[in-house]
């Protein structure tokens, strides 16, 4: 259904007919580690994010999966080739 509040005619799977859902009703407002996302939307209550109602819980863990600004850095010079493994996998592709 569409938000009525803070993103008014913005779908939403949060609002339903009784209104806002979410926890304390309402989405929250973005915090300092949101800065530069695309993702970012003028509502109501101020900054918020489009995809996350609560852009504290999407940081708790660590990065932000949806966040457009920062992405994680995955290091594949760390990763290191068993050589003998390797021969034998690539003998068991041959067949
Ligand atoms: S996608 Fe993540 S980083 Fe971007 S505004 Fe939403 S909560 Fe913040």
């Amino acid at each position: 259904m569409q938000c009525q509040t803070v993103l008014p005619g913005t779908e939403c799977t949060f609002w339903s007919k009784k209104g806002c859902i979410f926890e304390g009703s309402s989405c929250q407002n973005v915090i300092e580690a949101c800065e530069g996302c695309e993702r970012i939307v003028d509502g109501s209550i101020g900054p918020v994010c489009s995809v996350a109602p609560a852009p504290l819980a999407k940081w708790g863990q660590g990065l932000c999966n949806f966040a457009t600004h920062q992405k994680v850095e995955i290091k594949t010079d760390d990763v290191k080739v068993n050589p003998l493994k390797a021969s034998k996998k690539a003998a068991a592709g041959k067949r």
